[in-house]
């Protein structure tokens, strides 16, 4: 199949907790040189946009940092366009960066909004409990993500979603998600492409969130058994992904006619 451009995941898909994944570096390499343009669509909510490209060029990509969607990138165009310029982060202090950078005042008490990422550590009650106040408070509640884990480098790991649940659950409010599987944000990453959707292909190893996500936004997606990929969620999730390869090494039997890819 040939498609006019590719969308990847990074965690799990290019590296897994810092280990760059066998063949990465070649098949980025090999899209570069038939001309295939791709973007990085992560649901990464620690990192600053500058900061992952930094980070994976140590790791041996070059990619630059505006090619690079995260979930606070979108947070940060949702947040202007809808005028809530006052927020609360529950974020690292990186991730902070893409939203100043974006016009957002970051405040401590009566924001217009909260916004919830992976803030790893500062996950404090203290920090929960501000969050709370200020949503009873009549303040939106933006998730980056609401994924459940992801895979560290030393073993799954809470994401932003069970934090997210918890709040709506205190509040009553239901979260604004803009990462991964929003539809906006695939098709924020699309408009990076000058691609329709049925033009390009997602890579990923969420089976929910990089798959169906994809699916739902009119894209092909090719789930990846490296990262976070588990067989039983797989099958529990009753998403039929377009392709399934071992890992992104094999992505060259998707994007050549003649490959032999499994489905
Ligand atoms: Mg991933």
């Amino acid at each position: 199949m040939n498609y006019r451009g590719i969308l990847f995941d990074i965690d799990g898909v290019l590296h897994v907790g810092g280990k760059v994944v066998d063949g990465a570096s070649a098949i980025l390499a090999d899209l570069s040189s038939r001309g295939v343009p791709f973007r990085c669509i992560s649901n990464t909510t620690r990192s600053s946009r500058s900061t992952i490209a930094e980070r994976l060029a140590t790791l041996g990509f070059t990619i630059p940092a505006e090619h690079i969607f995260t979930p606070a990138v979108a947070a940060g165009s949702y947040l202007i366009s809808s005028g809530a310029v006052r927020c609360m982060l529950l974020t690292t202090r990186d991730v902070q960066k893409d939203f100043v950078n974006q016009g957002v005042e970051i405040v401590e008490r009566n924001p217009e909004a909260v916004i919830v990422g992976d803030a790893g550590d500062l996950f404090t009650y203290s920090s929960l409990n501000a969050a709370f106040r200020a949503l009873l408070s009549g303040a939106v509640l933006v998730a980056l993500e609401r994924d459940r884990y992801w895979m560290d480098e030393d073993g799954f790991s809470l994401s932003a979603g069970p934090f997210v649940a918890g709040l709506e659950y205190a509040s009553g409010v239901r979260a604004h998600i803009v990462g991964k599987p929003s539809k906006e944000f695939f098709d924020a990453a699309l408009f990076s492409l000058d691609c329709s959707s049925s033009e390009v292909l997602m890579v990923g190893d969420d089976i929910n969130t990089d798959i169906g996500g994809a699916q739902a936004a009119g894209l092909d997606a090719a789930l990846v058994r490296t990262g976070k990929y588990r067989e039983d969620v797989f099958r529990e999730s009753r998403i039929d992904p377009d392709y399934i390869i071992p890992s992104i090494a094999h992505l060259h039997e998707i994007l050549d006619e003649d490959g032999g890819f499994s489905k």
